[in-house]
């Protein structure tokens, strides 16, 4: 059993879901491992991840929407930086998602995308890959 673990850096606008799939597998193909499990983690908190739909941009539209009628921006919230709608939406979505990596890819759904989900930006942020496998 082998074990990889990179960290990758991403621009992110003021609030968006950016579609990183692409440099996860870049980084599977690096690590040289076909068959294993590959852990996504954010290291931030207002900002989360999740897998969902890459064919129709409306979707991600719909969502940041939807996280806005969700996770309103309260007058009464306390957090002396302001942002607490953005911590909620972070802990709603998670800072981790595990795959399954098969010949040498993520096993993902033709319509699943992996997405970094910004909720406090524009910022520099950061994420791990960890895969293991063999
Ligand atoms: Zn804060």
């Amino acid at each position: 059993m082998r074990h990889f673990t990179k960290e990758l850096s991403i621009s992110t606008p003021n609030e968006d879901f950016i579609d990183i799939t692409n440099t996860v597998n870049k980084a599977i193909r690096e690590s040289g491992i076909k068959e294993g499990h590959c852990t996504v983690f954010i290291p931030h908190t207002t900002a989360g991840i999740t897998v969902n739909e890459n064919a129709d941009p409306d979707v991600i539209s719909d969502m940041l929407f939807a996280l806005d009628k969700t996770f309103p921006d309260y007058a009464e919230f306390r957090h002396f930086e302001g942002n607490s709608a953005a911590h909620l939406k972070s802990s709603s979505l998670g800072c981790s998602q595990t795959f399954i990596i098969y010949e040498g890819q993520l096993l993902l759904g033709i319509w699943q995308s992996i997405y970094f989900a910004e909720f406090d930006g524009p910022r520099n942020r950061n994420y791990i890959v960890s895969i293991f496998g063999e």
